[in-house]
């Protein structure tokens, strides 16, 4: 598969991978590289609440309905509750291996932050 063969009948190429437009991801790695920070790449990190750890994840680029969504699935993962609110989701106790599997299936650029 990675041998890369060109072929007229495919019209159009992408000048920078030389595939096919059809098969070409060169638009979304730009606008994954462009991206702001924390508009793409998703940050957890432990914080205590009352003396308690939590798993925290920062920078989801979701409205406050999906992120409702993705806290139900990671408080799911986690076995553990948890809250979203202020574009953030917390759940209760050291689960940052599972949360941040759990980001990855999904598709985040995940980070680990801070202790
Ligand atoms: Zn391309």
């Amino acid at each position: 598969m990675s041998r890369l063969v060109y072929d007229s009948a495919h019209g159009r190429m992408c000048p920078r991978c030389r595939k096919p437009t059809a098969k070409c991801r060169c638009a979304e790695q730009i606008a994954a590289a462009t991206r702001p920070t924390g508009d793409g790449i998703v940050r957890v990190r432990r914080e205590l609440r009352n003396g308690k750890p939590v798993t925290v994840v920062l920078g989801l680029p979701l409205r406050a309905d999906e992120l409702a969504e993705l806290a139900r699935k990671l408080k799911q993962a986690c076995g553990s509750g948890g809250t979203a609110k202020d574009g953030a989701v917390e759940i209760q106790g050291e689960h940052r291996e599972r949360v941040v599997a759990a980001l990855q299936q999904a598709g985040y650029t995940v980070k680990l932050a801070g202790g």
